[in-house]
Protein backbone atom coordinates (compact mmCIF):
# COMPACT_ATOMS: atom_id res chain seq x y z
CA UNK A 1 0.00 0.00 0.00
CA UNK A 2 2.55 2.56 0.99
CA UNK A 3 5.27 3.57 -1.51
CA UNK A 4 8.54 2.27 -2.15
CA UNK A 5 9.64 5.79 -0.31
CA UNK A 6 8.73 4.17 2.89
CA UNK A 7 10.39 1.36 1.97
CA UNK A 8 14.00 3.06 2.24
CA UNK A 9 13.12 4.63 5.62
CA UNK A 10 14.86 2.64 7.95
CA UNK A 11 13.53 0.19 10.88
CA UNK A 12 12.43 1.96 14.13
CA UNK A 13 14.88 0.81 16.26
CA UNK A 14 12.85 1.93 19.45
CA UNK A 15 9.65 -0.13 18.75
CA UNK A 16 11.12 -2.91 21.53
CA UNK A 17 11.71 -0.35 24.31
CA UNK A 18 8.79 1.70 23.76
CA UNK A 19 7.01 -1.68 23.78
CA UNK A 20 8.41 -2.18 27.04
CA UNK A 21 8.25 1.23 28.22
CA UNK A 22 4.12 1.27 27.68
CA UNK A 23 4.04 -2.16 29.34
CA UNK A 24 5.64 -0.85 32.36
CA UNK A 25 4.03 2.20 32.50
CA UNK A 26 0.46 0.89 33.04
CA UNK A 27 1.41 -1.33 35.38
CA UNK A 28 2.26 1.62 37.11
CA UNK A 29 5.57 1.65 37.61
CA UNK A 30 7.57 4.98 37.88
CA UNK A 31 9.93 5.20 35.03
CA UNK A 32 12.74 7.56 34.95
CA UNK A 33 12.99 8.83 31.20
CA UNK A 34 16.46 10.14 30.77
CA UNK A 35 15.69 9.24 27.23
CA UNK A 36 14.26 12.18 25.64
CA UNK A 37 16.00 15.00 24.24
CA UNK A 38 12.88 17.76 25.30
CA UNK A 39 14.15 20.56 27.73
CA UNK A 40 12.11 19.95 30.91
CA UNK A 41 12.41 23.62 32.04
CA UNK A 42 9.62 25.78 30.76
CA UNK A 43 10.02 28.57 28.48
CA UNK A 44 10.90 31.86 30.06
CA UNK A 45 8.13 34.11 31.26
CA UNK A 46 9.02 37.45 28.86
CA UNK A 47 8.56 34.63 25.65
CA UNK A 48 5.46 33.46 26.49
CA UNK A 49 4.11 37.11 27.42
CA UNK A 50 5.30 37.95 23.65
CA UNK A 51 3.19 35.08 22.33
CA UNK A 52 0.52 36.13 24.36
CA UNK A 53 0.22 39.43 23.34
CA UNK A 54 0.63 38.83 20.03
CA UNK A 55 -1.75 36.06 19.47
CA UNK A 56 -4.52 38.52 21.30
CA UNK A 57 -4.05 41.09 17.92
CA UNK A 58 -6.36 40.15 15.16
CA UNK A 59 -3.52 41.76 12.81
CA UNK A 60 -1.56 38.46 13.92
CA UNK A 61 -4.22 35.56 12.61
CA UNK A 62 -3.56 36.02 8.67
CA UNK A 63 -1.16 34.04 7.03
CA UNK A 64 2.01 34.74 8.13
CA UNK A 65 4.92 35.56 5.42
CA UNK A 66 6.58 32.17 3.75
CA UNK A 67 10.03 33.42 4.34
CA UNK A 68 9.62 34.85 8.43
CA UNK A 69 8.86 38.44 9.15
CA UNK A 70 11.15 41.19 8.28
CA UNK A 71 11.50 41.87 12.07
CA UNK A 72 12.55 38.23 12.65
CA UNK A 73 14.84 37.79 10.16
CA UNK A 74 16.29 41.22 11.53
CA UNK A 75 16.31 39.64 15.26
CA UNK A 76 18.10 36.71 13.56
CA UNK A 77 20.88 38.62 11.64
CA UNK A 78 21.45 40.90 15.00
CA UNK A 79 21.18 37.61 16.77
CA UNK A 80 24.15 36.25 14.65
CA UNK A 81 26.06 39.77 14.28
CA UNK A 82 26.41 40.06 18.12
CA UNK A 83 26.92 36.30 19.08
CA UNK A 84 29.13 35.14 16.45
CA UNK A 85 30.69 38.14 14.73
CA UNK A 86 28.87 37.01 11.35
CA UNK A 87 27.19 39.52 9.61
CA UNK A 88 24.35 37.71 7.34
CA UNK A 89 21.86 39.89 5.18
CA UNK A 90 18.11 39.76 6.80
CA UNK A 91 16.46 39.86 3.15
CA UNK A 92 18.53 37.22 1.40
CA UNK A 93 20.35 35.25 4.01
CA UNK A 94 17.92 34.47 6.17
CA UNK A 95 14.63 32.23 6.74
CA UNK A 96 12.62 31.30 9.01
CA UNK A 97 11.89 27.76 9.61
CA UNK A 98 8.84 25.77 11.22
CA UNK A 99 12.09 24.28 13.75
CA UNK A 100 14.89 23.26 12.14
CA UNK A 101 13.83 19.32 11.04
CA UNK A 102 11.36 21.45 8.39
CA UNK A 103 14.74 22.91 6.98
CA UNK A 104 16.78 19.53 7.55
CA UNK A 105 13.95 17.79 5.85
CA UNK A 106 12.92 19.85 2.88
CA UNK A 107 16.66 20.91 2.00
CA UNK A 108 17.35 17.81 0.17
CA UNK A 109 14.64 18.69 -1.98
CA UNK A 110 15.92 21.34 -3.51
CA UNK A 111 19.80 20.40 -4.09
CA UNK A 112 19.54 16.85 -4.21
CA UNK A 113 18.48 14.80 -7.63
CA UNK A 114 17.65 10.70 -7.38
CA UNK A 115 21.05 9.23 -7.18
CA UNK A 116 22.83 11.83 -5.54
CA UNK A 117 24.85 11.44 -2.22
CA UNK A 118 24.52 13.21 1.12
CA UNK A 119 26.77 12.95 3.49
CA UNK A 120 25.61 12.03 6.94
CA UNK A 121 27.65 11.44 10.29
CA UNK A 122 26.83 8.26 12.36
CA UNK A 123 26.01 8.31 14.96
CA UNK A 124 23.78 11.21 14.06
CA UNK A 125 20.42 13.06 13.75
CA UNK A 126 17.89 10.40 11.86
CA UNK A 127 16.65 13.36 10.07
CA UNK A 128 19.69 13.85 8.09
CA UNK A 129 19.10 10.35 6.62
CA UNK A 130 15.45 10.05 6.18
CA UNK A 131 15.46 13.69 4.61
CA UNK A 132 17.87 12.20 1.77
CA UNK A 133 15.89 9.23 0.90
CA UNK A 134 12.56 10.98 1.16
CA UNK A 135 14.88 12.91 -2.21
CA UNK A 136 15.45 9.69 -3.46
CA UNK A 137 19.14 10.64 -2.57
CA UNK A 138 21.76 7.63 -1.45
CA UNK A 139 23.33 8.30 2.05
CA UNK A 140 27.02 7.67 2.69
CA UNK A 141 27.35 7.58 6.51
CA UNK A 142 30.63 9.13 7.99
CA UNK A 143 31.53 7.18 10.82
CA UNK A 144 32.17 9.36 13.97
CA UNK A 145 34.81 7.62 16.74
CA UNK A 146 36.07 8.59 20.35
CA UNK A 147 39.29 7.94 18.37
CA UNK A 148 38.69 11.27 16.14
CA UNK A 149 37.05 12.95 19.07
CA UNK A 150 33.47 12.25 17.34
CA UNK A 151 34.50 14.70 13.87
CA UNK A 152 34.00 13.14 10.28
CA UNK A 153 37.68 12.74 8.63
CA UNK A 154 37.32 14.21 5.65
CA UNK A 155 39.90 11.93 3.63
CA UNK A 156 37.99 8.53 4.76
CA UNK A 157 35.39 9.84 2.14
CA UNK A 158 35.78 7.56 -1.01
CA UNK A 159 36.40 9.59 -4.25
CA UNK A 160 33.64 8.03 -6.36
CA UNK A 161 31.22 8.80 -3.25
CA UNK A 162 33.42 12.86 -3.40
CA UNK A 163 31.89 13.35 -6.88
CA UNK A 164 28.46 12.30 -6.42
CA UNK A 165 28.29 14.04 -2.93
CA UNK A 166 25.80 17.14 -3.08
CA UNK A 167 25.29 17.93 0.31
CA UNK A 168 27.15 17.69 3.96
CA UNK A 169 26.07 17.74 7.34
CA UNK A 170 27.76 18.62 10.43
CA UNK A 171 26.63 19.12 13.69
CA UNK A 172 28.58 20.38 16.40
CA UNK A 173 27.86 20.59 19.64
CA UNK A 174 27.19 17.26 18.44
CA UNK A 175 23.94 15.00 18.95
CA UNK A 176 24.31 12.22 20.18
CA UNK A 177 27.56 12.81 21.00
CA UNK A 178 28.09 15.70 22.82
CA UNK A 179 31.34 16.53 21.23
CA UNK A 180 32.65 20.33 20.02
CA UNK A 181 34.37 20.87 17.07
CA UNK A 182 36.67 23.96 16.94
CA UNK A 183 37.02 26.28 14.22
CA UNK A 184 40.12 25.01 12.99
CA UNK A 185 37.61 21.97 11.88
CA UNK A 186 35.07 24.31 9.77
CA UNK A 187 37.88 25.72 8.28
CA UNK A 188 39.06 22.03 6.93
CA UNK A 189 35.31 21.52 5.76
CA UNK A 190 34.87 24.75 3.97
CA UNK A 191 38.21 23.72 2.07
CA UNK A 192 36.78 20.08 1.71
CA UNK A 193 33.72 21.39 0.10
CA UNK A 194 35.49 23.76 -1.83
CA UNK A 195 37.55 20.86 -3.67
CA UNK A 196 34.49 18.73 -4.03
CA UNK A 197 31.72 21.16 -5.12
CA UNK A 198 29.32 19.91 -1.72
CA UNK A 199 27.51 22.24 -0.28
CA UNK A 200 27.96 22.11 3.35
CA UNK A 201 24.80 22.39 6.05
CA UNK A 202 25.80 23.03 9.87
CA UNK A 203 23.23 21.96 12.43
CA UNK A 204 24.22 24.32 15.50
CA UNK A 205 21.25 23.65 18.06
CA UNK A 206 22.81 23.02 20.73
CA UNK A 207 24.99 26.48 20.13
CA UNK A 208 23.78 28.09 23.37
CA UNK A 209 23.60 24.63 25.51
CA UNK A 210 27.37 24.53 26.84
CA UNK A 211 29.67 24.50 30.17
CA UNK A 212 32.82 25.31 31.84
CA UNK A 213 33.11 28.77 29.95
CA UNK A 214 33.25 27.07 27.28
CA UNK A 215 31.64 29.02 24.08
CA UNK A 216 30.71 27.52 20.62
CA UNK A 217 31.49 28.47 17.36
CA UNK A 218 29.29 28.89 14.15
CA UNK A 219 30.14 27.24 11.45
CA UNK A 220 30.08 30.53 9.29
CA UNK A 221 32.52 31.95 11.40
CA UNK A 222 35.67 30.24 8.84
CA UNK A 223 36.81 31.76 6.11
CA UNK A 224 34.94 31.72 3.26
CA UNK A 225 31.85 29.31 4.92
CA UNK A 226 29.07 31.42 3.21
CA UNK A 227 30.07 30.70 0.11
CA UNK A 228 30.25 27.03 0.72
CA UNK A 229 27.31 26.65 3.25
CA UNK A 230 24.62 27.32 5.81
CA UNK A 231 24.02 26.80 8.85
CA UNK A 232 20.81 25.72 10.26
CA UNK A 233 19.57 26.95 13.78
CA UNK A 234 16.92 26.47 16.28
CA UNK A 235 14.99 28.41 19.04
CA UNK A 236 13.82 24.98 21.00
CA UNK A 237 17.16 24.02 23.06
CA UNK A 238 17.86 27.34 23.77
CA UNK A 239 15.00 29.05 25.03
CA UNK A 240 13.10 25.58 25.55
CA UNK A 241 11.06 25.87 23.08
CA UNK A 242 10.74 23.14 21.16
CA UNK A 243 6.48 22.74 21.66
CA UNK A 244 6.42 26.30 19.42
CA UNK A 245 8.22 25.26 16.22
CA UNK A 246 10.59 28.13 15.21
CA UNK A 247 14.21 27.75 13.95
CA UNK A 248 15.85 29.49 10.75
CA UNK A 249 18.45 28.70 8.57
CA UNK A 250 21.45 31.60 7.59
CA UNK A 251 23.93 31.72 5.17
CA UNK A 252 24.88 31.70 1.42
CA UNK A 253 21.66 33.50 -0.04
CA UNK A 254 21.52 30.56 -3.18
CA UNK A 255 20.84 27.74 -0.96
CA UNK A 256 18.29 29.86 1.25
CA UNK A 257 16.62 30.70 -2.05
CA UNK A 258 16.03 27.37 -2.94
CA UNK A 259 15.44 26.05 0.10
CA UNK A 260 12.90 29.41 0.12
CA UNK A 261 11.63 27.75 -2.90
CA UNK A 262 10.56 24.37 -1.47
CA UNK A 263 9.02 25.64 1.73
CA UNK A 264 7.00 27.65 -0.27
CA UNK A 265 5.26 24.99 -1.49
CA UNK A 266 5.16 23.28 1.65
CA UNK A 267 3.74 25.19 4.06
CA UNK A 268 3.14 28.93 4.66
CA UNK A 269 5.26 29.77 7.19
CA UNK A 270 5.60 30.34 11.11
CA UNK A 271 2.66 31.59 13.17
CA UNK A 272 3.53 35.19 13.91
CA UNK A 273 2.80 35.20 17.51
CA UNK A 274 5.81 32.74 18.03
CA UNK A 275 7.88 34.62 15.51
CA UNK A 276 6.88 37.45 17.88
CA UNK A 277 7.97 35.17 20.87
CA UNK A 278 11.24 34.08 19.00
CA UNK A 279 11.92 38.03 18.35
CA UNK A 280 11.70 38.51 22.14
CA UNK A 281 13.84 35.39 22.65
CA UNK A 282 16.60 36.78 20.75
CA UNK A 283 16.81 40.26 21.65
CA UNK A 284 15.75 39.83 25.31
CA UNK A 285 17.85 39.55 28.04
CA UNK A 286 19.61 35.98 27.93
CA UNK A 287 20.16 35.28 31.31
CA UNK A 288 17.38 32.48 31.27
CA UNK A 289 19.96 30.74 28.95
CA UNK A 290 23.04 30.96 30.93
CA UNK A 291 20.11 30.05 34.01
CA UNK A 292 19.19 26.81 32.12
CA UNK A 293 22.86 26.18 31.44
CA UNK A 294 23.67 26.04 35.11
CA UNK A 295 20.69 23.77 35.93
CA UNK A 296 22.19 21.51 32.64
CA UNK A 297 25.33 21.53 34.26
CA UNK A 298 24.82 20.42 37.84
CA UNK A 299 22.80 17.24 36.20
CA UNK A 300 25.62 16.81 34.12
CA UNK A 301 28.14 16.38 37.43
CA UNK A 302 25.57 14.61 39.28
CA UNK A 303 25.50 12.15 36.39
CA UNK A 304 28.92 11.55 35.53
CA UNK A 305 30.35 11.46 39.23
CA UNK A 306 26.92 8.77 39.63
CA UNK A 307 27.78 6.74 36.56
CA UNK A 308 32.10 6.79 37.84
CA UNK A 309 30.90 5.33 41.38
CA UNK A 310 29.35 2.14 39.07
CA UNK A 311 32.24 2.09 37.17
CA UNK A 312 32.18 3.35 33.70
CA UNK A 313 34.76 6.12 32.19
CA UNK A 314 32.94 9.03 31.25
CA UNK A 315 34.16 12.93 30.30
CA UNK A 316 32.23 15.56 31.51
CA UNK A 317 30.65 16.92 28.18
CA UNK A 318 31.43 20.41 27.59
CA UNK A 319 27.83 21.23 25.78
CA UNK A 320 24.47 19.74 24.73
CA UNK A 321 22.23 17.68 27.47
CA UNK A 322 23.55 14.64 26.28
CA UNK A 323 25.76 11.95 27.96
CA UNK A 324 27.14 9.10 25.34
CA UNK A 325 28.41 5.91 27.07
CA UNK A 326 29.98 2.78 25.62
CA UNK A 327 28.54 0.19 26.90
CA UNK A 328 29.23 -2.40 24.01
CA UNK A 329 25.70 -3.25 22.77
CA UNK A 330 23.90 -0.37 23.70
CA UNK A 331 20.43 -1.90 22.92
CA UNK A 332 20.73 -4.82 25.51
CA UNK A 333 22.07 -2.37 27.69
CA UNK A 334 18.69 -0.14 27.77
CA UNK A 335 16.58 -3.09 27.53
CA UNK A 336 18.40 -4.21 30.89
CA UNK A 337 17.91 -0.86 32.46
CA UNK A 338 14.23 -0.88 31.44
CA UNK A 339 13.78 -4.39 32.73
CA UNK A 340 15.72 -4.12 35.76
CA UNK A 341 15.96 -0.51 36.88
CA UNK A 342 12.75 1.32 34.89
CA UNK A 343 15.17 3.67 33.21
CA UNK A 344 15.00 4.56 29.89
CA UNK A 345 17.95 5.48 27.81
CA UNK A 346 18.37 6.09 24.15
CA UNK A 347 20.03 3.11 22.54
CA UNK A 348 23.08 4.15 20.10
CA UNK A 349 21.98 2.23 17.25
CA UNK A 350 19.01 4.86 16.43
CA UNK A 351 21.23 6.98 15.49
CA UNK A 352 23.19 4.90 13.08
CA UNK A 353 25.30 2.25 12.77
CA UNK A 354 28.39 3.50 14.23
CA UNK A 355 26.19 3.89 17.69
CA UNK A 356 25.13 0.25 18.30
CA UNK A 357 27.64 -0.16 21.10
CA UNK A 358 26.46 3.29 22.94
CA UNK A 359 23.44 5.15 24.79
CA UNK A 360 22.61 8.26 25.78
CA UNK A 361 21.75 9.64 28.82
CA UNK A 362 19.88 12.95 28.35
CA UNK A 363 20.18 15.91 31.55
CA UNK A 364 16.46 16.75 31.07
CA UNK A 365 15.30 15.63 34.32
CA UNK A 366 15.93 16.68 37.97
CA UNK A 367 19.12 15.91 39.90
CA UNK A 368 16.66 13.99 42.27
CA UNK A 369 15.75 11.79 39.46
CA UNK A 370 18.94 10.99 37.89
CA UNK A 371 20.47 10.49 41.58
CA UNK A 372 17.39 7.95 41.54
CA UNK A 373 18.50 6.86 38.24
CA UNK A 374 22.23 5.97 39.53
CA UNK A 375 20.89 4.29 43.01
CA UNK A 376 18.59 2.07 40.82
CA UNK A 377 21.35 1.34 38.88
CA UNK A 378 23.50 -0.06 41.72
CA UNK A 379 20.63 -2.11 43.11
CA UNK A 380 20.55 -3.74 39.75
CA UNK A 381 23.89 -4.22 39.83
CA UNK A 382 24.35 -2.50 36.21
CA UNK A 383 27.90 -1.14 35.96
CA UNK A 384 31.04 -1.30 34.39
C1 LIG B 1 16.56 18.96 18.49
C2 LIG B 1 17.39 18.93 17.27
C3 LIG B 1 17.02 19.59 16.10
C4 LIG B 1 15.66 20.13 15.78
O1 LIG B 1 15.06 20.88 16.60
P1 LIG B 1 13.77 21.69 16.17
O2 LIG B 1 12.92 21.56 17.37
O3 LIG B 1 13.15 21.05 14.97
O4 LIG B 1 14.25 23.05 15.89
C5 LIG B 1 17.88 19.61 15.02
N1 LIG B 1 19.05 19.01 15.09
C6 LIG B 1 19.45 18.36 16.17
C7 LIG B 1 20.77 17.71 16.16
C8 LIG B 1 18.63 18.27 17.29
O5 LIG B 1 19.03 17.57 18.35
Amino acid sequence: MFAQRLDAIPPYFFAKVDELKRKKISEGIDIIDLGVGDPDLATPEHIVDALVTAAQNPDNHHYPSYLGMKQFREAVSSWYQSRFNVTVDPDKEVISLMGSKDGVHHLPEAFVNPGDYVLVPSPGYPVYRTGALFSEGLVHEMPLSAENNFLPVFDDIPSDIRKKSKLIWLNYPNNPTSAIAPLSFYNEAVEFARNNDIIIVSDNAYSEIAYDGYIAPSFLEADGAKEVGIEMHSLSKTYSMTGYRIGMAVGNPEIIRGLGIVKTNVDSGVYNPIQYAAIAALTGPQDCVKNACAIYQERRDVLVSGLRNVGFEVNAPKATFYLWLKVDDGMLFSQRMLEESSIVVTPGIGFGGFGKEYVRFSLTRSIERIEEAIERMQQAGIGA
